[in-house]
């Protein structure tokens, strides 16, 4: 066991899972899961002033939506349980008390505002803020007493006040901190809460954990851990603090402010989950200089945790637009497209429960619909505008969409007319066949191709754009297709005489 390599990922329950916890929560995967370790999903809420209710469900919903799956954790259980350390409570107390009892430890009865005070003091003669360690030296009757008439006392670390403490950290190397420069830190709250710090190092320990992979933020937190373990005689995991994720402009962290940062939003925008973890996976590592696209499989083979790059990373939205509309475009079959765009379209009203079986009519009409839209498509949500109008009708256009400058309404409607003569005999299947019709149509009109195509697409479609013209009269089919000809001459004709009557 001892040697097994096991990685936790550790989120507190604060909000919606934000990207750089999820590139975290990648590199974890990646690296458990190549070296055949075990993945577990720690919950960490014992900050519970900052606790947001339904995130523990929205952290799970973002993991499985990117294919994260974890070996241990609060919904699956395992050996090490339970995985929410507010379940936990009394263990970090057990913890805590056993460093007061060993010395290493002590009570502390200072009220917030004589820590507010000394804040206020401290900033006033220009030092930086911290505990002065006032309770460090009571004595040990003094404690007893205080403690047994129920004054709320904190457990404080008593940190080592001299020499140095060095952390090792897999992509910065070592790291060392002077001793009288770090904090007596909170272990146990007054409201028998432990801290992050105490909760954090003791259940690493207690779930074996071999490796720690987190953010860069936390390396402060490292050198406080690390005598943390010392205290507790335990040997320390294996450090690896991932590069912050900054703005796209590179000046700050990377916050709501920029666009999407929740997991979930960018599922909703219709980002795919493969996109995704390609994108996350660049935030801080590389292949080489020039490849970019990598499925899954591929980042497990050629992921390497030391490799990556312990700069800042930029958050860049273009490119994971561009990386969603490749994988739409090159990587994803034509049935997985329309598995995935169905469902948008079944909510946006287009299609019914049926076309969830892609043995379905319905389901074949919309994979046939999406083929046309698929190149255009950068997030997945965009295909229920794209293709409205082949489900339902029209929207209504104006009627001067069908006109161009040199063609005005008399012409239009004769050509609408023989348009329809003309796809009245046309082989539907064929889309050859339609443009070899409507090209002879054309020339016989003495009308350029454009000048023909453009009111028939306005009419089929209700848009002056649309996926090409012949394609999508296939895919309408030939009633549908006349219909719309024939709404088209209804509307231009009541222009007309709109215009006469205006005159
Ligand atoms: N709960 C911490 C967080 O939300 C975990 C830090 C760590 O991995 O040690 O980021």
């Amino acid at each position: 066991m001892a040697d097994r390599v096991r990685v936790r990922f550790a989120p507190s329950p604060t909000g919606d899972l934000h990207v750089g916890g999820a590139r975290t929560a990648l590199f974890n995967w990646l690296f458990a899961r190549q070296q055949g370790g075990d993945v577990i999903l720690r919950i960490e809420d014992t900050d519970q002033a900052r606790l947001v209710g339904q995130s523990i469900a929205g952290i799970i919903e973002s993991l499985r939506w990117l294919g994260l799956h974890w070996d241990e954790g609060p919904d699956v259980g395992g050996p090490y349980g339970p995985y929410v350390q507010s379940q936990r409570l009394p263990l970090y107390r057990d913890h805590a008390q056993r460093l007061v009892l060993a010395g290493q430890a002590y009570y502390c009865f200072c009220t917030p505002e004589r820590l507010e005070r000394l804040r206020q003091e401290q900033r006033a003669r220009g030092e930086a803020p911290g505990y002065d360690r006032h309770c460090r030296h009571l004595p040990p009757t003094e404690v007893e007493e205080r403690l047994a008439r129920g004054e709320p006392a904190v457990i404080r670390f008593k940190m080592p006040l001299e020499g140095v403490t060095t952390v090792v950290d897999l992509l910065r190397g070592a790291i060392t901190y002077e001793n009288r420069l770090l904090p007596d830190l909170v272990l146990l709250k007054s409201d028998g809460f432990p801290t992050y710090h105490l909760a954090n190092v003791v259940d690493d320990h207690a779930m074996q954990i071999s490796h720690i992979l987190r953010a860069e933020e936390w390396i402060p937190s490292a050198p406080l851990h690390a005598q943390l373990y010392r205290a507790f005689g335990w040997k320390m995991p294996v450090l690896c603090h991932l590069p912050l994720i900054l703005s796209p402009d590179g000046k700050g962290k990377l916050s709501k402010r920029h666009g999407a940062t929740g997991v979930l939003e960018f599922k909703r925008q219709g980002y795919l989950p493969e996109a995704m973890l390609n994108y996350l996976a660049l935030l801080g590592w590389a292949y080489d200089a020039e490849r970019e696209i990598f499925s899954i499989e591929e980042l497990l083979e050629k992921f390497r945790l030391e490799e990556v790059n312990p700069h800042p990373a930029r958050f860049n939205f273009e490119k994971l637009l561009w990386m969603n509309q490749y994988y739409i475009n090159h990587v994803l079959s034509l049935d997985e497209l329309a598995r995935r765009c169905v469902p948008l379209l079944q909510q946006a009203g287009l299609l019914s429960l049926e076309a969830s079986d892609p043995a379905s009519p319905a389901f074949a009409y919309a994979r046939q619909v999406i083929a046309l839209v698929k190149d255009r498509l950068k997030l997945l949500t965009e295909v229920v505008e794209l293709t409205r109008f082949f489900f339902t009708e029209v929207e209504d256009y104006d009627p001067e969409l069908l006109l161009s400058p040199k063609v005005g309404p008399a012409v239009v409607l004769h050509a609408l007319e023989r348009a329809i003569e003309t796809l009245r005999a046309a082989d539907f299947d064929d889309e050859a066949d339609l443009e070899r019709r409507l090209r002879g149509l054309a020339e016989e009109l003495g009308l350029k191709a454009g000048q023909l195509f453009m009111p028939i697409r306005v009419a089929v479609t209700g848009r002056t754009v649309s996926p090409g013209l012949f394609e999508t009269l296939r895919v309408l089919g030939r009633e549908r297709s006349l219909e719309r000809l024939a709404a088209a001459q209804e509307k231009l004709a009541a222009y007309q005489a709109r215009s006469a009557h205006a005159c």
